[in-house]
């Protein structure tokens, strides 16, 4: 049987190399060949010190977290780290590629870090609902004081070696071969130990610790994970390490357990599960180095910066003088801020503006290799441009439209090629948002697809593929959610109580802040045109469309859902708006029924599990878990609940069988009621 782990001999020293494939993830394999590799290294007089040291691209890239929902089994990584302490033999941790959670705890255990440019080091347990479990609370206090772990461990940031190293999270950048540097820099030591246990954390004013604390449990929208993050690097102040070790390991393991943890480690599993299809699998996806965008709008603007930002180079062509400027001065700006507050030098802004061409030449677009048009959202204008691009663009090239709405086969048909067209439906604002909904159109080519995701990947997106229904996953998901507020406007709540208790669930806006945000009138644009086609027995309500006729068209006009005073960020509520849904109920002959945060937050989550369970029977979307990744990256979810097919699963078969009839009741009639059994049948 193979090891994951073996111990080679360079003279005197140990090299304990872990080769786990494909990310020396710590498994219990690991972790048992490591114990043994020490234990060798203990005992053979022959060795003087070790090395330990990944195979392959990577250092123990992180745990293996299939094993954090279950029984853990030994040896712990705790164990590991003390027998390496306690082996009377200096080991050197040499670290490539990635030293995540447990690989840099392993890392921390030892003598000395010494790491090669291209590696990543950190901690980033408490995005998955966890804190560090083998001592990196207590260890990265003594390298680097206790308000800096603080930062580090409650915001799990990744940290790049040459920063690493001037904070002290490792001991020495390697300039040429990492086995060999570490190897002799474990033979230099001549047998002496230093370990981080040793040291004391450098102490800092219990008025620093305070901030630390209250900033990061700020930024952490105070989960438990980073509450107990901070408790436990208090504690590294306070307590013997051992004390230290033992209070970290307890909360490790209570916080492991919990549904919040559970539900991190469901999206981190679905976000792997999503880039797989099985349809495309060995599909390779079209080269692509000159991106085009069309139109230098809101979207277009902020889609050249993702773009720029990943390396391209970029066309960006626009029909109107004045838009054109008006976008790319909008791009300068960002950069230029950028440079001002320190997050990009100004050498880096020059070189990714160097690779922006602006132009209103249409006839620059045949050097490109995909473009993505953002113009107006209306079907001939959409058929229009796309023609001229289909005349324009040369064989071979992609075609993508960033439609929110629109039917991108329609928009496909005014081309000769439908196959190279496809739907990249980025989110505002395009440079920042991590969603990318990549639509595939009935004709679109499996490699058009596979390149749309890998173009996704390569601009740090999180590309999910959809189907091409109205509003694809997220806008379709989001509407059956609106809408079913909207019911409850009519059943007995105001926009303000339905607002505050899914805030209070954590959405970061309440769906009536949202919609005064955004604008009213779109919506009342869509309804209009559907109206002629719409179930004229399905319910209706008509708050929305009274606000709108009053001129209340959301932030704007200073007024929708609330009323906003000039200058004023706050939303305040009017009564007026209370008025309108009187009379609307009024209207109605409903008698306003008293619904709690509960009923509310209950009545919204089953309607978006409805709408998921909907758009997976149409195979719109592949993978359950996916509507979970939209709904998170692009909505507002609030993350530690896992999306709403965690959150339908959680609740088990017969209670959301129940639950879905309920909800077709009191909805009414028009009501599509879902089959959950789509949303529990686990393919990801
Ligand atoms: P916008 O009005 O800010 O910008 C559109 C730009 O396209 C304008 O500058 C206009 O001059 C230009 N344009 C129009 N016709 C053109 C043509 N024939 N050739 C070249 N340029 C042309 O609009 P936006 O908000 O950036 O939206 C653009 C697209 O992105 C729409 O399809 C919209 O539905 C979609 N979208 C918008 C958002 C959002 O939040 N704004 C989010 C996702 C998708």
């Amino acid at each position: 049987m193979t090891t994951p782990v073996r111990l080679e001999r360079d003279g005197d020293i140990a090299v304990i190399v872990i080769d786990n494939p494909p990310i020396n993830a710590g498994s219990a394999a690991v972790r048992a060949g490591l114990l043994a590799a020490i234990d060798t290294l203990a005992h053979d007089a022959a060795l003087q010190a070790g090395v330990i040291i990944g195979a392959g691209k990577t250092f123990i890239a992180g745990s293996d977290l299939k094993e954090f929902g279950q029984p853990l089994q030994d040896p712990q990584l705790p164990a590991v780290i003390a027998a390496i302490e306690a082996c009377g033999k200096p080991v050197v941790a040499a670290l490539h590629g990635a030293a995540l959670g447990g690989g840099y705890e392993l890392a921390l255990g030892c003598d000395y870090r010494i790491a090669a440019p291209d590696t990543m080091v950190g901690l980033p347990e408490v995005t998955l609902g966890i804190i560090p479990g083998a001592g990196g609370t207590q260890r990265l206090p003594r390298l680097v004081g206790l308000p800096k772990a603080i930062a580090l461990i409650c915001s799990g940031e990744r940290v790049a070696a040459s920063e690493a190293l001037a904070l002290g999270l490792i001991d020495a950048v390697a300039s040429g071969d990492l086995r060999q540097q570490a190897v002799a820099s474990a033979r230099r030591r001549n047998g002496a130990r230093s370990l981080v246990r040793d040291r004391s954390a450098p102490c800092c004013t219990p008025a620093e610790l305070a901030a630390a604390g209250a900033a990061a449990l700020r930024a952490g929208r105070e989960r438990p994970a980073v509450r107990a993050a901070i408790e436990a690097v208090g504690q590294a102040a306070q307590a013997d390490i051992d004390q230290g070790l033992a209070a970290e390991r307890a909360m490790f393991q209570q916080l492991r357990l919990s549904v919040e943890a559970k539900a991190l480690r469901h999206l981190f599993f679905a976000e792997r599960a999503s880039a797989r299809h099985a349809a495309l699998a060995g599909v390779a996806p079209r080269p692509v180095e000159l991106i085009a965008v069309l139109g230098a709008g809101t979207m277009g603007a902020g889609i050249t910066i993702a773009a720029l930002d990943a390396g391209y180079r970029v066309l960006l062509v626009e029909q109107d003088p004045a838009a054109l400027e008006r976008g790319g001065s909008n791009i300068d700006a960002l950069y230029a801020d950028r440079v001002q507050r320190g997050r990009l030098s100004a050498e880096s802004a020059a070189q990714r503006l160097g690779k922006l061409e602006r132009s209103l030449d249409w006839n620059r677009l045949a050097a490109a290799d995909l473009v993505i048009e953002a113009v107006f959202e209306d079907l001939a204008v959409k058929q229009q441009v796309f023609a001229r691009l289909d005349a324009v663009m040369r064989r071979g090239a992609i075609l993508a439209s960033n439609t929110s709405y629109l039917d991108l086969d329609a928009i496909a048909g005014a081309t000769a090629r439908p196959q190279d067209v496809v739907g990249l439906h980025f989110f505002s604002p395009a440079n920042v948002m991590r969603l990318l909904e990549v639509v595939r159109g009935a004709a679109t080519a499996p490699d058009v697809l596979a390149t749309g995701l890998a173009v996704g990947q390569r601009l740090r997106k999180l590309p999910i593929l959809t189907g091409n229904a109205f509003g694809f996953i997220g806008n379709r998901v989001y509407a059956a959610y609106r809408r079913q507020c909207e019911f409850l406007l009519e059943e007995g709540a105001y926009p303000e109580q339905v607002d505050a208790a899914l805030e209070a669930f954590g959405f970061a806006m309440g769906p009536f802040a949202v919609a005064d945000m955004s604008g009213l009138d779109i919506a009342w644009r869509m309804r209009q045109s559907q109206a002629a086609t719409r179930d004229p027995h399905a319910r209706y309500v008509d708050i929305p469309d009274r606000l709108c006729e009053a001129g209340r068209l959301g932030r704007k006009t200073g007024a929708g859902y609330y009323r906003y005073e000039p200058g004023a960020k706050a939303r305040q509520v009017d009564p007026v708006v209370r008025d309108v849904i009187d009379q609307s109920r009024a209207a109605r002959h409903l008698a306003p029924q008293a619904l709690d945060d509960a009923a509310i937050v209950r009545r919204a989550l089953l309607a978006m599990v409805n709408e998921a369970a909907l758009l997976l029977a149409e195979g719109v979307a592949g993978h359950a878990a996916d509507v979970d990744l939209v709904l998170i990256n692009g909505y507002g979810f609030p993350r530690w609940e896992g999306g709403p097919v965690f959150w339908a699963r959680e609740r088990g078969r017969a209670a959301l069988e129940r639950d879905l009839d309920w909800l077709a009741l009191v909805s009414g009639a028009g009501f599509v009621r879902g089959d959950a059994g789509v949303l529990l049948q686990r393919e990801d």
